[in-house]
């Protein structure tokens, strides 16, 4: 397990994993839990989009399993291995399932569990129901990259940090 070995992030995930923060502020700003993701086919266009509704649908509405459902009802296997999940925040053990299951051949995350683990100690929010594992852990065949450095990292940091205050109060 090598938790900091797949940066190398360019440009093109770079602009993805924008989207996905775009996505998880909208999340925020429904009040849910900051999370987007969007679906990417192997010639580089956006296939689908999800955030987080947790409050709006229910408990198991992660926006990464949404997204694999997807893929499992409107792609072919083939379309699905050349495809790229963009993720603000690295999978919860269910999603990273419903991936493998679906055999969607790639992952680009903006923060890993752990960052977020690490964010959420410094206020004191880390009860989940779950324990947490590297996808990689979980996903037998995975191509990953991420997480993500710099402003980009910041500003989802910032988002997961209003999130655990508003969720503490
Ligand atoms: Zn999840």
């Amino acid at each position: 397990m090598n938790q900091n070995k797949h940066s190398g992030l360019n440009e093109t995930d770079l602009k993805f994993l924008k989207r996905c923060l775009e996505l998880a502020r909208e999340a925020f700003e429904a009040g849910d839990e900051p999370f987007g993701s969007i679906l990417v086919s192997g010639d580089g266009r956006i296939l689908a989009e999800e955030r987080n509704r947790v409050n709006e649908i229910n408990i198991l509405y992660h926006p990464e399993i949404e997204l694999a459902k997807w893929a499992v009802e409107n792609l072919t296997v083939e379309e699905r291995k050349n495809a790229v999940m963009y993720t603000s925040g690295e999978h919860c053990p269910m999603c990273a399932a419903a991936h493998g299951w679906a055999e969607i051949g790639g992952l680009v995350y903006l923060s890993s569990a752990k960052q977020l683990f690490e964010w959420r100690s410094e206020v004191n929010s880390t009860d989940t129901p779950i324990r947490f594992y590297p996808v990689e852990e979980i996903i037998s065949n995975i191509n990953l990259k991420g997480p993500a450095e710099g402003d980009l990292l910041n500003e989802i940091k910032e988002l997961q940090l209003k999130s655990a205050e508003r969720k503490n109060k």
